[in-house]
């Protein structure tokens, strides 16, 4: 999806989170600005830049803030690991952890990317794809798993 922000074309897909309900409720904040933020039940296991096909009907929601967009759907299978598949695009981009966000949005930066590279603030240095590490901020106990959609 092709949209304009400050006049500049950007490319920002719709991704689709998946969560596993266990039956708490967690903040989600955007993890391309670490702005604004949902009520989620459950879990994230799963993201993917794309709209997957599913029987639950899609809700679009749009980050007020940077507008990526985002559809929520539930699973039944609980990860201990977040998969999670960036989009490739040209310009750099940023992931935050989806829990911590707003004022502390920066401790909770884990990368930096584009279709060339993938900077890690936890390793403070380039790092190659398929990646696993632990939200930077140390009383998070999150880990993702990062590839990049080819
Ligand atoms: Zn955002
Ligand atoms: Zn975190």
């Amino acid at each position: 999806m092709k949209i304009i922000v400050h006049g500049e074309e950007r490319y920002l897909p719709v991704s689709t989170v998946t969560l596993y309900d266990d039956k708490a409720t967690y903040p989600f904040h955007c993890v391309a600005c670490g702005n604004t933020s949902n009520i989620i039940g459950g879990k994230v296991t799963k993201m993917t830049p794309i709209l997957e096909p599913s029987e639950q009907i899609p809700v679009i929601s749009t980050c007020k803030s940077c507008k990526a967009k985002y559809v929520f759907q539930d699973s039944y299978e609980p990860e201990v690991t977040i998969t999670v598949i960036l989009f490739r695009t040209p310009v750099i981009q940023s992931f935050y952890c989806y829990l911590g966000g707003g004022e502390t949005k920066y401790g909770n930066k884990i990368l930096e990317y584009n279709n060339e590279s993938v900077y890690s603030y936890s390793m403070s240095e380039p790092v190659p794809l398929p990646f696993t590490t632990s939200c930077t901020n140390p009383d998070c106990h999150l880990t993702y798993n990062f590839s990049q959609l080819n």
